[in-house]
């Protein structure tokens, strides 16, 4: 920053200071300087952090996605004036539903938290005493039916709200489950194959008892249609993350439905403080980011990405493919992260690295490379990645199982 101090020492330094206000007066400052007038200064670099090519996909650890200059303007420009926060959401909520063609929405603090002020919404309604009650449920409904499958460490979020998970299996199990406690039932779509109750099955058992749902669709875009077709089902709340493949801010969300349900939800949202929500604040900068995020990701030409990501996979495969004893195969995941992805295999009597120390000389190379994998094989996609660096992948991928062979 050029301080009002600085700006007049500089000034009284230049020999005809009038002529001279403009690009001369930003080299009389020092190279650091500049460099952050220009917005160039290189955090990551000061911080002693390495930036690195994401050939692994939306990961939380990894910081999920990039956002388009479109959104971080959006950020910068909501950084800018002061605004009623309630507001804010009410008028962006509105917005979101529009676009998406669903009853209501909000921005949530990402899918984590859609699911535990939803949640929330849900076991307490517009009753300011219940909402300032959790996480003590005393009196109030609180079992959510879950399938056993679909209990990955994410119901959590339903456990803050002081809820308990009752895990069923199969149809039988689940209507036996449905009592006088049953707040909601949550279902996962990343695990649809590992349960036996589809999603319309689901909505027909919830429906026949009286019972909400939500469906925690964290990382189901793509594809696109995703963002309709769940609300449009008949499931009351629906939750995706806004940092992975809507490359919105990592720390919003969106929760979609019901607008009983998500009014009610509000309510344990900040500005309001008695609330279990109060820590799951969506600043206002971070609601536009959210916003305009949805608006580019629906404008978005989805054939073009699929049909580049394509591309790019087969680039880096037939490049795997080329050094002896290396096998590749190219899928989409059916649920979550759906996209087109890399699995990179050897043998490794002929290629001599194990899976693990590849990914390492990926992640220690200049640049840096992060992938997925396991003891078996390293896995990539390229959907995060900015066009182009699937050559410098593809290169290095082949110049590392060469210099094993
Ligand atoms: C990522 C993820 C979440 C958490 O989402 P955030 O937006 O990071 O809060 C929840 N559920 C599933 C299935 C996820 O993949």
């Amino acid at each position: 920053m050029v301080t009002r101090r600085k700006l007049i020492k500089t000034l009284s330094v230049l020999p005809i200071a009038g002529s001279l206000i403009g690009p001369h007066l930003l080299s009389a400052n020092s190279i650091a300087e500049t460099a952050s007038i220009a917005g160039t200064r290189n955090f990551f670099k000061e911080l002693g952090l390495r930036t690195f090519i994401n050939a692994a996909g939306t990961y939380t650890s990894m910081t999920g996605s990039l956002m388009h200059k479109e959104v971080t303007s959006a950020i910068t420009y909501g950084a800018t004036e002061y605004v009623n926060l309630d507001e804010l959401h009410d008028k962006v909520g509105e917005r979101i539903a529009m676009l998406l063609d669903c009853e209501y929405a909000t921005v949530s603090s990402g899918a984590f938290g859609a699911m535990t002020i939803g949640l929330a919404g849900v076991i307490c309604g517009m009753d300011n005493e219940k909402v300032a009650q959790l996480p003590d449920t005393t009196g109030l409904k609180d079992e959510v039916i879950v399938q056993e499958g679909h209990d990955i460490g994410y119901t959590h979020a339903l456990l803050n709200t002081g809820a308990k998970i009752v895990s069923v299996k199969g149809r039988k199990e689940m209507e036996k489950a449905i009592g006088k406690k049953t707040a909601m039932m949550w279902f996962l779509n990343a695990n649809t194959d590992n349960a036996e109750i589809e999603q319309e099955e689901f909505i027909e058992i919830a429906k026949k008892h009286g019972i909400p749902t939500f469906i925690d669709c964290a990382a189901d875009v793509p594809p696109v249609e995703n963002l309709f077709k769940f609300t449009k089902m008949g499931f009351d709340l629906v939750a995706f993350s806004g940092g992975k493949g809507i490359r919105g801010p990592q720390s919003a969300g969106l929760l979609l439905g019901n607008k009983e349900f998500i009014t009610a939800a509000r309510l344990h949202t900040p500005p309001r403080g008695t609330t279990i929500g109060r820590g799951m604040k969506v600043n206002k900068e971070e609601v536009l980011g959210m916003l305009v995020a949805l608006e580019l990701y629906l404008e978005r030409d989805h054939e073009k990405e699929w049909k580049m990501w394509e591309d790019q996979i087969n680039l880096i495969s037939n490049s795997a493919l080329s050094v002896n004893g290396v096998k590749t195969e190219i899928y989409v995941p059916k649920y979550a992260n759906h996209v087109p992805s890399l699995r990179i295999e050897w043998d490794q009597d002929l290629v001599k690295i194990t899976p693990d120390d590849l990914r390492k000389e990926l992640r220690d190379g200049h640049p840096s490379i992060e992938t997925v994998g396991s003891k078996e094989n390293v896995g990539m996609t390229t959907w995060m990645m900015d066009p182009g660096q699937e050559r410098i992948v593809a290169n290095r991928l082949k110049e590392i199982l060469e210099a094993n062979s």
